[in-house]
């Protein structure tokens, strides 16, 4: 007789779309079908099997026994799932009556288990992409787990900051079970949270809301719904949640991007919180979570408060400090707050780092000035402080990197004692000489009026505007991209100099005698047409080089074609 063959198909969230082309297969190659009412109903129009057997929501082991007779009399048959039919579906059922009758695969039956979209991908990727970063699943079912091990998972996942997808989290007589999560979940995470509630994804009565830990009780939670709850760094933006990828977020002033780029990503330095390969110490500063410290104050605690239950946890804590002595009385005292209060208990303590954030940007005194005060001293050191850094560049500024949740704050710290504040990277800078300590002062306010309306303009490329107030130049405004010296009155004009690299060259003269009026309207011509037209990356120069033309001003090839002579070699 021919072997029978069991397959246990996932079939996805329920659409025709995202069922598997193998599902599909599977399901037309059947004899025999069996599943839940409601799934068979969802995949009826696929197939063509001989018999369709359709059964109660809690006969999962007499469909799982049922199947394998069948295969067993040389049929094919199908058990079906919806998403996946090894999260929470059939596949561990059917391989558990298999293993009892002493199945194996050499002599039993063929089984083939087809992967299909479980919930937590599928409602994913209507919310945004909240599950991004490390994340679970729990079924707050306990039908056939005690709650208390559905607790303590919800606990575990909590403290530890994992996305969470909740499946079966409410039915007609399990009510209570969501309740019990969230109040779990408020205690290591913010009443703010992201939470995704998507019913019946890619079904016809579909439905999502977005809200968060502590109003998600407000909406409808039902049988077919799977609540998505975002990590400590998830968001919102535009309707949707997103959980961002890595640890580490960059601010510049008008703009948030990834600090590194891709090649240096992997570097050590660019990975403070990683484990050291040698030492295998996690560095400072990004502290490993103690779980030990979330033993005192159980769910119990917060939920019945009360004196009689603080003096169990403060004596549990005595006892506990005996032999760890790591928790401080500050915390000790928050967590005997929480008893009384039973207000959940504020995360300071207890929760994970939540994402970073590095901003960047560059200090000057001003245009022209380049003194700093003592006051301007101490407040900078008070903003960059231990953890940040301070470095003077080769373009008259200082750049600073604060780790930060605050950049506003910074901001308006270093402006109120007159300081510059400019962002940095691919953006319009304007570098002025000091006009020979103020004594050749009369155009100064013309690079004022350039930094005023064009500084920190992004850019296809950094972009340096030299400002020098006489002929000398000796802020050497001709190397760079834009030069422009003030002489007799007038200004003349640089164009497209190549300022680094052993083949750095002097910008192209383009025009000598501006009037004042027009030089601005000039520039910010010439600075649009770049901006609009240059390729990502391409410095001025090279765009200067393949157009042959800005404005009016044709290029001229201004790199000196020496000849180089190859190198003596020795003897
Ligand atoms: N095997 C399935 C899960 C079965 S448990 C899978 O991998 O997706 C049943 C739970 O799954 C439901 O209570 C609900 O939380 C979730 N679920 C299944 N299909 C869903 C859908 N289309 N939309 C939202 N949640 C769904």
């Amino acid at each position: 007789m021919q072997k029978g063959k069991i397959f246990v198909v996932g079939f996805g969230p329920g659409d025709r779309d995202h069922i598997t082309k193998r599902a599909v297969d599977a399901l037309q190659q059947s004899d025999h079908i069996m599943g839940y009412k409601t799934y068979v109903e969802l995949i009826r129009h696929l197939v063509t099997a001989k018999t369709i057997v359709s059964t109660g929501m809690t006969e999962e082991v007499s469909r799982a026994q049922q199947a394998v007779k069948q295969a067993e009399a040389g049929n094919i048959v199908s058990v079906i799932s919806s998403g996946d039919s090894g999260v929470y579906g059939m596949a561990g059922l059917v391989y558990e009556v298999l293993i009892e009758k002493g199945w194996t695969e050499a002599t039993g039956i063929e089984v083939e288990v087809v992967p299909g979209i479980s919930a937590i991908n599928s409602c994913a990727s209507l919310l945004g992409a909240p599950v991004m970063h490390d994340s679970c699943t729990i079924s707050l079912s306990d039908h056939l787990t005690p709650w208390t091990v559905i607790e303590k998972r919800i606990e575990a996942a909590a403290m530890a900051d994992f996305v969470i997808a909740f499946y079966n989290p409410k039915s007609g007589r399990r009510t209570r079970q969501i309740v019990e999560a969230q109040q779990i979940l408020l205690k290591y995470r913010s009443s703010e949270t992201p939470v995704g509630l998507v019913k019946s994804a890619y079904r016809e009565n579909q439905n999502i809301v977005l809200t968060n830990l502590a109003e998600m009780l407000e909406h409808d939670i039902g049988m077919l719904t799977t609540v998505v709850v975002g990590n400590s760094s998830t968001f919102f933006y535009d309707n949707k949640i997103i959980t961002p990828r890595g640890y580490q977020r960059k601010y510049t002033l008008g703009e948030e991007k990834q600090i590194w780029k891709p090649h240096q990503r992997l570097k050590k330095e660019a990975e403070p919180w990683a484990l050291d390969q040698e030492t295998g110490v996690a560095k400072s500063g990004f502290e490993r979570i103690e779980p030990i410290k979330k033993n005192l104050i159980n769910n119990q605690s917060v939920k019945t408060a009360g004196i009689a239950t603080l003096e169990t946890n403060l004596k549990s804590q005595s006892k506990f400090e005996q032999t760890q002595n790591n928790i401080s009385s500050l915390e000790m005292a928050r967590m005997a707050l929480a008893c009384i209060t039973k207000e959940p208990v504020k995360s300071e303590f207890l929760v994970q780092q939540s994402i970073e954030s590095i901003f960047e940007f560059a200090i000057s005194p001003g245009v022209a000035n380049k003194v700093i005060t003592p006051k301007q001293m101490q407040v900078i050191a008070e903003i960059v402080g231990e953890n940040g850094t301070f470095e003077y560049t080769p373009d008259h500024r200082f750049y600073v990197k604060i780790p930060t949740e605050n950049p506003e704050f910074i901001v308006n710290r270093l402006r109120e004692t007159g300081l510059y504040v400019l962002p940095i990277g691919d953006v319009l800078n304007v570098k002025a000489c000091d006009f020979c300590n103020g004594e050749k002062a009369d155009s100064i306010p013309y690079a004022e009026e350039i930094m005023d309306s064009l500084g920190g303009m992004k850019l296809p490329k950094e972009l340096h505007v030299g400002f020098n107030g006489c002929g000398m130049a000796c802020y050497r405004a001709v190397f760079d991209d834009i030069g422009i010296v003030y002489r007799k009155k007038k200004f003349d004009l640089f164009i497209g100099s190549k300022p680094v690299g052993r083949t750095a060259h002097a910008a192209q003269p383009v025009a000598e005698g501006i009037a004042p009026d027009a030089l601005i309207p000039l520039l910010t011509k010439i600075i649009e047409e770049y901006k609009q037209n240059a390729h990502p990356n391409e410095r001025l120069f090279k765009y200067f080089k393949r157009v042959k033309k800005i404005g009016q001003f044709e290029y001229q090839d201004m790199s000196c074609k020496i000849k180089i002579e190859e190198a003596p070699c020795g003897d």
